[in-house]
């Protein structure tokens, strides 16, 4: 059978995997036929994701004014946002509270009842690339975070990935929408209803492209592991990296599973399968942001969930709901304090907690962001932030696994908020064609 015939999921694993394989088989400087392997998998890598990046601007207006527009009275509009808010503060806590257990049961940071400081020092030699990454943040950037959700200018918000304010705007410039003269109403919601469904269209486009993209964007992940961190992930890293991991799948095999069993009644396995293509793109790009038009896609089209819903709650969820990072962002700050040796009370860790709810709905759904929320967390509880850079090392592979919970908590919200509303015909053997 033609590789082209198998469905897109499984080309996209297949891709994976073999990117996998390429990547162990190269090293940065590695040629073929005079071309540098690690530059050509750069350049498709980023050919993708900026397709895919192209189309966040378009596809958050749109399935927001749309979304907006199509719930009606305020009150339905009060009711669904209430129930979405909800949603993502207690699974966000709830993901946090495996972290923050995981985390102090395993104790990564602390090696034969020493802390690791030392043996980290290894690593702390990238502490100079942490200034590259996160900049100068101190605990003001967390009200510059929420500053920025009222954007004084909306192109400059779009233009600099300010997705907070955009949905701000978009959130009012839909809700007046639907209160204008019925006339120019209609113009405007099936105007916003087209470049919705072009944005969509769009995206099945880029998807064609996802296998190749996803070798790329993986094989240069897998080549730029360098030696040295091998060995640092192995000697020092490789509890916390494991910790990290296994907090991850429980919130992703555990608890979203038995919300979608409970709350929305629907069985959990037929959701993963719908999500599969979304969850590997997550996976690959390490960005939520960028896999939002393929999450919108795969809840509407494959778990059969509506516009009404997906549209409302996706993008928001891309944006502020976020439990993987909030977990990785717990264990990795009370990871670095062990080491440390920072006595950690229970007021501190409460501390940490409470920071990590509320930057986890500021960072941006792109790769790494988490970085700049653990330094925030770091000068919160009085260590250098320059010591987010022990985990550098393994700062990317875990942003791939913590963004494909991000995106299937997102997910699952849409569903379990759909059928509250009351909504048929979700994630059944023989499902009915979505509405569109
Ligand atoms: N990369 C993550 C995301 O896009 C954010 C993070 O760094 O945790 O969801």
């Amino acid at each position: 059978m033609s590789i082209f015939k198998l469905k897109l999921h499984t080309q996209i694993f297949l891709a994976l995997v073999l990117a996998v394989v390429a990547g162990l088989l190269t090293n940065p400087e590695t040629r073929l036929l005079g071309v540098e392997l690690f530059a050509a998998y750069d350049f498709v890598g980023s050919m993708f994701l900026n397709a895919l990046r192209m189309l966040i601007v378009p596809i958050i207006t749109s399935s927001i004014i749309t979304g907006i527009a199509g719930i009606g009275s305020s009150e339905a509009l009060g009711r669904l946002g209430g129930k979405t808010f909800a949603y993502y503060m207690m699974t966000s806590f709830l993901a946090i509270v495996v972290g923050i257990l995981a985390v102090n049961l395993v104790q990564p940071g602390i090696v034969d009842g020493e802390p690791a400081r030392e043996i980290l020092g290894l690593s702390a030699e990238h502490a100079s690339d942490v200034a590259d990454k996160v900049g100068n943040h101190d605990a003001s950037s967390l009200t510059n975070v929420f500053l920025s959700m009222i954007p004084p200018n909306i192109i400059a918000a779009a233009a600099n990935g300010q997705l907070l304010g955009l949905i701000f705007f978009s959130l009012l410039y839909g809700f007046y929408m639907t209160r204008i003269g019925d006339e120019l109403a209609q113009v405007q919601y099936k105007f916003w209803c087209g470049v919705y469904e072009i944005v969509m269209r769009l995206t099945e486009l880029v998807m064609k492209f996802a296998p190749i993209g996803v070798f790329a964007l993986v094989a240069k992940v897998v080549t730029g592991i360098g030696e040295e961190d091998l060995g640092s992930l192995v000697q020092s890293l490789g509890l916390f990296f494991i910790t990290v991991v296994l907090s991850l799948s429980f919130h992703a095999f555990v608890t979203l599973p038995l919300l979608l069993a409970t709350l929305a009644r629907v069985n959990p396995l037929r959701h993963y399968k719908a999500m599969v293509t979304a969850l590997l793109t997550a996976f690959s790009t390490a960005s939520s942001s960028a896999t939002l038009p393929l999450t919108i896609e795969c809840v509407r089209d494959n778990a059969g969930v509506s516009n009404r819903v997906t549209s409302f709650v996706l993008p928001l969820g891309a944006t502020i709901n976020m439990d993987g990072t909030a977990l990785y962002e717990c264990v990795a700050a009370i990871f670095i304090a062990q080491a440390f040796g920072l006595e950690l009370t229970f007021v501190t860790q409460f501390t940490i907690l409470l920071i990590a709810l509320l930057t986890s709905i500021g960072v941006a759904g792109i790769p790494a962001a988490s970085l700049v929320a653990i330094t925030i967390i770091l000068s919160a509880i009085g260590l250098p932030l320059e010591a987010v850079g022990v985990i550098l090392a393994v700062d990317r592979v875990l942003d791939m696994f913590r963004t494909s919970v991000n995106v299937f908590s997102d997910s699952c919200g849409a569903v379990i908020i759909a059928r509250s509303e009351g909504e048929t015909g979700i994630l059944t053997e023989k499902r009915d064609a979505p509405d569109a």
